[in-house]
């Protein structure tokens, strides 16, 4: 097949891998952004995925419920809101490989992400640290630093960042099962991403885990990036616990309902400590408002308020289509996919004179769809350039072009148009 071979990727062959594509339907089931009447080259779906047609009908029937019938839409609307987050379970479950129990829709991501600290990052005598990847997302580093800061330590002695080697732009799986082996009495927690924000690595999270485990570590992992992306194993990997946002790959729009997975090994445990809240309490008798809280179980015992509905509409308007859509298909779509984008980075950069050095792990097994390139100096005249053309990336500073086709709406002939451009800009 082309994608493989030395020739470059035509327009002939896009059209035949589109033809091919048993999910190619997906695409028209999304907006997508218009430049100068044509659709946008939309790469941009790890940083906010695109509208589904039917968000609007979804959050729709939601309003008329409530216009309808107000607060008895609690038990009387077509989904009562009083479980509305059961109705995004199965679908999450899938995604992540847990069972249904072990996840919840809820909250916001870093909210969330506290919230799983409280209960999960447990120092004791010497066991206090916390072991990330260096350059973790700022939102996880702030919301870690002053986690520590506020059980008694400091950031600088209590949180143990692992770079890559000198040179090096992804970690090796050896170097961070080391770390956690020489750090094996001083840590309390590991607690890395699924997928790295900015090289798009994808980390060995059953390793990881299984690593951590050995010396009775807890180990959690913000998905941010992985999920919706990459096929997970959550309850076989044994990860304690987890949490996500859904406006990313999983298209349910901005500042959307974020998720929380929490192994069942823990997630049945009552005396478990944690920040609650009524919502997390027991179904049967929390309209009770009775004195005691008794959580649910399951990672629904982490809720603390009232499901945000419209928002949860939005969301499982797109988890719909992930659940016909199936992970394991986008999957192999998203493969094909970044094979080719690939090979048209590598083909751009034997012509051109400002060259994109991909800092994304090469291994499939090590990544998703997100390719991280490095532009130099004259950078950002390229990614200005497609802009320009209609290519809607992101640029991180100093120097990193981002670029995620996502197989649920991105089309082969995305790729093609994409190839035009930037073999137009070496020429
Ligand atoms: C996108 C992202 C966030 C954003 O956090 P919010 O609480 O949703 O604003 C946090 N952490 C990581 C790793 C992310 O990729």
């Amino acid at each position: 097949m082309n994608y493989v071979s030395s020739e470059t990727y035509s327009l002939s062959q896009a059209i035949a891998d589109d033809d091919a594509d048993e999910l190619s339907g997906f695409r028209n089931q999304f907006y997508i952004p218009q430049h100068h009447n044509s659709d946008c080259i939309y790469l941009t779906g790890n940083s906010l995925g695109l509208q589904p047609k039917q968000t609007e009908a979804y959050i729709k029937q939601e309003l008329s419920d409530w216009a309808t019938h107000g607060v008895e839409a609690h038990f009387r609307g077509k989904h009562p809101w009083y479980y509305y987050h059961h109705f995004c379970e199965e679908v999450l479950s899938e995604l992540v490989g847990a069972r249904k129990q072990e996840v919840a829709a809820m909250g916001s991501l870093t909210n969330n992400l506290h919230l799983l600290l409280v209960s999960f990052y447990r120092p004791v005598g010497r066991k206090y640290k916390i072991l990330m990847e260096a350059n973790a997302f700022p939102s996880d580093q702030y919301a870690i630093e002053s986690q520590v800061r506020f059980h008694g330590y400091h950031p600088d002695d209590a949180i143990i960042e692992l770079a890559p080697r000198p040179g090096e732009r992804f970690w090796r799986t050896e170097d961070i099962l080391r770390c956690i082996d020489e750090h094996r009495d001083e840590l309390a927690l590991v607690l890395m991403s699924g997928v790295n924000y900015l090289n798009g690595q994808f980390f060995n999270i059953s390793e990881i885990t299984a690593q951590a485990h050995q010396y009775k570590i807890l180990a959690g992992f913000d998905l941010a990036h992985a999920i919706g992306n990459i096929p997970l194993q959550l309850h076989d990997w044994q990860a304690d616990f987890a949490c996500w946002c859904s406006y990313k790959y999983l298209n349910s729009g901005p500042g959307g309902v974020a998720g929380i997975f929490v192994h069942e090994k823990h997630s049945n445990n009552p005396s478990l400590p944690r920040f609650a809240g009524w919502w997390g309490n027991d179904e049967s008798t929390r309209f009770e408002m009775k004195k005691g809280f008794h959580p649910q179980p399951g990672a629904a015992g982490w809720q603390l308020s009232n499901a945000p509905v419209l928002h949860m509409a939005a969301h499982r308007a797109s988890l719909d289509l992930f659940k016909q859509a199936g992970i394991n298909r986008l999957r192999a779509k998203s493969e094909k996919m970044t094979l080719v984008l690939k090979q048209i980075i590598d083909q751009y950069n034997q012509m051109a004179t400002v060259r994109l050095q991909c800092i994304t792990p090469d291994a499939m097994d090590e990544r998703g769809c997100q390719f991280s390139l490095i532009a130099s100096e004259r950078g950002k005249e390229v990614f200005d350039v497609l802009t320009q053309h209609g290519v809607i990336a992101d640029w991180r500073e100093p120097n990193v072009i981002r670029m995620a086709p996502v197989p649920i709406y991105n089309s082969f002939m995305d790729l093609y148009r994409l190839k035009e451009i930037l073999f137009n800009l070496a020429k």
